[in-house]
């Protein structure tokens, strides 16, 4: 995949889940990583080397402090962003508020591009970066407007692969299925049920698989991929519904 020893990487979202499985996971290769979160209580500060940073991704003020920060430190460069901070709304369409669609577009969709705004011009060719979406993001989900932000982010992460090529930046898209952290444990058990049940592998992911394939992404293993949607999902959207189909006419082959 190629050593990312001695580079450094901002993860925001980086105190739970899949943010802190990829601060891990970039800490252990090493390299230099800013962690931010909204906020670091005692019990889930990193560990040495790990540098973390308070930021409200929704605040741009916040990522041109952070941008100060860095230039003023870490050499002034950074390699690469990995934007997994992100907030879930449960309405459905019947149910939903203007605060929901304000709140789920402000973190998970205009936060991205507001990071990628304030950071990339402390990136320097063959610096790489990752937007964490969700399989939401790619078919119909009941949480319209958490659903409708992901959406949206795949959009983002286009452009911006667009606009960022030219200075041999590349941007990707994460998509995970349905990964065991703190913010699918507050989902309603049968959320969960037939999430497993609609999942090829009949299970549901780690938080250490979504960030093993950030990892790699932001490595010089990925240098030719940019503009890329990557599904981590246990083939979930894959599918695209056949699975119950095939279920239904094969049920001892598709594991009914
Ligand atoms: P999580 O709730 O465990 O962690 C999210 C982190 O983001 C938290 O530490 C939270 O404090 C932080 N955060 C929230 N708003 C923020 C803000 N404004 N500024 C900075 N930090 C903020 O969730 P997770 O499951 O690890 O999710 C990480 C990402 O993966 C999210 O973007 C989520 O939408 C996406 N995702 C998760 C799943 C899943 O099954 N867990 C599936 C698909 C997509």
């Amino acid at each position: 995949m190629g050593s990312l020893e001695g580079r450094t990487y901002v993860v925001t979202g980086a105190a739970s889940g899949i943010g802190a499985a990829t601060v891990g996971a970039l800490a252990a290769t090493g390299a230099h990583v800013i962690a931010a979160d909204l906020v670091w209580a005692d019990a889930q500060r990193p560990r040495d080397g790990i540098e973390p940073v308070v930021l409200d991704a929704a605040d741009p003020s916040r990522w041109a402090a952070l941008a100060e920060r860095i230039r003023a430190t870490a050499a002034g460069r950074l390699d690469g962003l990995v934007n997994a901070a992100g907030i879930t709304r449960r309405a459905r369409l019947h149910d939903v508020t203007p605060e929901d669609f304000t709140a789920a577009f402000a973190v998970n969709a205009a936060g991205p591009a507001l990071g990628i705004q304030a950071l990339a011009p402390l990136m320097a060719a063959g610096s790489s970066i990752v937007n964490v979406g969700s399989a939401a993001g790619v078919m119909a989900h009941y949480g319209i407007a958490y659903g409708a932000s992901k959406w949206a982010l795949r959009g983002i992460t286009k452009t911006a692969a667009m606009e960022l090529g030219p200075r041999g930046i590349r941007v990707n898209l994460v998509s995970p299925g349905f990964i065991e952290t703190p913010m699918t444990e507050s989902a309603p058990e049968a959320f969960r049920e037939v999430n497993l049940e609609t999942t090829p592998l009949g299970r549901a992911g780690h938080a250490d698989e979504v960030a093993a394939v950030i990892t790699h992404l932001l490595s010089p293993g990925a240098s030719f991929v940019t503009g890329a949607e990557v599904a981590v999902d246990g083939g979930l959207a894959g599918h695209g519904g056949g699975l119950p189909i095939a279920r239904a006419l094969d049920p001892e082959a598709y594991g009914a």
